[in-house]
């Protein structure tokens, strides 16, 4: 059969509330036309992030039911930090609240005012966190990255080049680690193959750097490798995952994403020295080290999850219902970052709205209109997100300017993607008319979160 149906059935549903334009073009006003501001009821289809909005299986529900409590040494934990052992294959595991506290945690011990740290491309918070080390977060994308309509297999790559030259400018003492992040969310969920990170490995390894991944996607990655990489075709998910962590010396995860979790996250790394020092930062503001921030319940839930999100099954439905939505709004001639990635849909909103300038914020425009023409939210990933320098204060063009529209895993069926593209096909017919936005108050720091703006005039 053609059709790849959701490999799934629906055993428990949240209602929706259908809202009509009018009422959204107030509510989004009274927010001061920040979309994270809205209440989540009044969005009709929910698009801002897949972080914590998947949908769990009964079997993560039933894990719930089996989460054991107890404050040190519960067997929750125990099955937590076996199926991350399993799946990553690395040593220590250190359980946090969520991604952005295993940033902290491993920031804080590494990075020093000055310090550089190379990734493709920096997450949000990843960013934020190295900045508020005093460290500069450098993002070296490969060039394909930069062309948002080439179709390339492994467009998340890291630029090599550009690494060993930031390594011979800055020296070797200003690195404290190098990164990678699978799938590259901030650069339009594009899969970085697995040729780049045995490549990235390498240089880290000659130079005596860390190689750490920013593992939030690392089984959407995985699938886009099998099928994309040659060599891999014939290869398990599982002993994919393990390959590609096999080249690093730690990780960062968000279990709020390719584990299937409403929370969690954790930190892995093979240097037990290190993992100490992390416990003891743990200790400190997240929790005792064999539950860091999380309930006993939750961690059984990340476990399951971890081995779920491995079924080929599930993954080749989350591919293709990704590029069923790319593939439609293409068609319409709407401007995507192609080809599809894995949890997102990316417009390109300088495209998408040529009249408005960089300064003028397209893509929260755009982000905006979505809202208001069918209640669909998305986020800005552009100049609000990425274009103030937060220790100068000075403003200048993200790198480009998108509209992620991210999917929840296994949440929304064929009918609200169909949905979806008929909003932004109704958007994209009166295009000319939308203008761009000042921005009336915001914070240095994360700013998106929640700025907020008005119409220019
Ligand atoms: C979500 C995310 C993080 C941060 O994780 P949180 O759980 O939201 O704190 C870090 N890196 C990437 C690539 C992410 O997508």
């Amino acid at each position: 059969m053609k059709t790849i149906i959701e490999p799934f059935r629906i055993k428990a549903v949240e209602a929706i509330k259908i809202t009509n334009r009018e009422e959204r073009v107030r509510l989004i006003e009274e927010v001061g036309l920040n979309p994270f501001l809205l209440r989540g009821e009044d969005v009709m289809i929910d698009l801002l992030t897949d972080s914590g909005t998947s949908a769990m299986s009964s079997e993560g529900w039933a894990a719930l039911m089996r989460g054991d409590e107890s404050y040190a040494g519960a067997r929750s934990w125990y099955r937590f930090k076996e199926a991350v052992q399993e799946v990553f294959g690395f040593e220590h595991v250190i359980p946090t609240h969520q991604g952005r506290a295993a940033e902290r945690i491993l920031f804080g011990i590494m990075v020093k005012p000055g310090h550089f740290v190379p990734n493709n491309t920096h997450f949000d918070t990843t960013r934020a966190n190295i900045e508020f080390r005093g460290g500069e977060a450098v993002d070296l994308p490969c060039p394909e990255a930069k062309q948002p309509d080439l179709i390339a297999p492994f467009k998340g790559n890291m630029d090599l080049e550009a690494l060993r030259a930031l390594i011979e400018r800055v020296g070797v003492a200003q690195i404290p680690l190098i990164m990678v992040t699978i799938t590259n969310n901030s650069g339009g969920g594009q899969p970085v193959s697995m040729a780049n990170i045995r490549g990235i490995s390498e240089i880290a390894r000659a130079h005596g750097v860390p190689f750490y991944i920013d593992a939030c996607r690392f089984a959407e990655n995985a699938w886009f490798i099998k099928q994309r990489e040659p060599g891999y075709a014939d290869r398990s998910v599982p002993s994919i995952v393990a390959e590609i962590f096999s080249y690093a010396d730690g990780c960062t995860m968000s279990a709020k994403k390719d584990a299937f979790a409403n929370m969690g996250g954790f930190l892995c790394t093979r240097d037990a020295q290190l993992a100490e020092e992390e416990r003891n930062l743990l200790i400190l503001t997240e929790g005792f080290p064999t539950y860091g921030g999380l309930s006993g319940r939750d961690l059984d839930a990340i476990a399951v999850g971890l081995r779920e999100i491995l079924a080929e099954d599930y993954l080749n439905y989350r591919a293709a219902s990704t590029a069923y939505v790319v593939n439609h709004l293409t068609a319409l001639g709407v401007p995507m970052v192609l080809p599809a990635g894995g949890h997102a849909v990316y417009i390109d909103a300088r495209r998408f709205l040529p009249h408005v300038a960089p300064m003028q914020y397209p893509g929260w425009s755009l982000a905006v209109e979505l809202y208001k023409e069918g209640g669909v939210r998305g986020v800005e990933i552009g100049t609000v997100m990425f274009g103030l320098n937060p220790h100068t204060g000075e403003e200048a063009p993200g790198p480009w300017d998108l509209v992620r529209l991210a999917i929840p895993r296994r949440v929304y069926t064929q009918s609200h993607m169909d949905y979806v593209v008929e909003v932004v096909a109704a958007v994209w017919a009166r295009r000319a008319e939308i203008r761009g936005l000042k921005i009336k108050s915001a914070p240095r720091f994360l700013r998106h979160f929640t700025a907020t703006f008005e119409p220019l005039t």
